[in-house]
């Protein structure tokens, strides 16, 4: 109910208005566990993958203990391990953060060649401005498919010593590098403001046609690609291990260790 709570005003109460007649029943995304959690270190298992992917259409998360980045594509759920190989895991297996997609009403949206993911990003929110949705109100789940080119994907190891800060462990992240690649990049446009709890902005992890690489996105261009977005409420944290929140929440440096590289 994160984004509920925060909808006090007239004019964005009105731009929910619009939203519901023109979209319906918005769909629903799950997060297990927070952001802030995460980040500061909790890598414990927060759900089983059962949980946080079973019945979604999207889902993008990582797995307890940090073994591997985690693409989930309509109830199939791989993880990254660093070797860059995806495996497939098992229903019972646990992840320490997973984020999942669940229905609701399909868009198109066009997206042209050449657009990196900053681009992607001014793709969907210009789709979101065009049918007066703000976005920093809604939760799209997004699912880019086709070919790209110059695409970084990076994975993480799990933490070589207990206290082990996500950031710390994303400064050594293993990153993988394609002039050409074909797949599926999936993931969330959460609102640019975030508490903390939520990773703000574009968020994709990919997994390529062949299932050879995947993988957290960092870097791509698009070339031949078709976008499917879902216009979504945040339901709720699951949090199987909730500790109490620590001193870095809200604190992350999404941009730095989520967003585009440029070396
Ligand atoms: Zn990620």
């Amino acid at each position: 109910m994160l984004y509920r709570d925060v909808m006090h005003d007239s004019v964005l109460r009105r731009l929910r208005e619009t939203f519901h007649e023109r979209f319906d029943r918005p769909g629903v995304v799950e997060q297990a566990r927070s952001a802030g959690q995460l980040f500061a270190g909790n890598y414990s298992p927060a759900a089983t993958v059962h949980q946080g992917f079973g019945g979604s259409l999207i889902g993008i998360g990582v797995m307890h203990d940090l073994d591997g980045e985690i693409v989930s594509v309509g109830g199939t759920t791989w993880r990254v391990p660093v070797d860059g190989t995806p495996v497939r895991v098992g229903d019972n297996e646990t992840i320490a953060f997973g984020v999942a997609a669940h229905g609701g009403r399909r868009h198109r949206v066009a997206v042209p060649a050449g657009l990196d993911v900053d681009g992607t990003l001014g793709a969907v929110d210009a789709y979101l401005e065009r049918h007066h949705i703000e976005h920093e109100q809604v939760v799209c789940a997004l699912r880019v498919e086709g070919t790209f080119r110059d695409v970084v994907l990076r994975t993480v190891a799990p933490p070589r010593y207990e206290g082990e800060t996500l950031g710390e462990i994303i400064d050594d992240e293993v990153r993988f590098r394609f002039d050409s690649w074909a797949g599926v990049m999936i993931g969330f446009r959460f609102p640019d403001v975030s508490s903390g709890d939520t990773i703000p902005g574009l968020h994709l992890h990919g997994i390529s046609d062949d299932r050879a690489s995947g993988g957290h996105l960092r870097n791509m261009v698009t070339a031949d690609v078709v976008m499917d977005l879902w216009v979504d409420e945040l339901h709720g944290l699951r949090d199987s291990a909730k500790t109490t929140t620590s001193e870095s929440d809200g604190n992350v440096d999404f941009a730095r260790y989520e967003g585009p590289v440029t070396e």
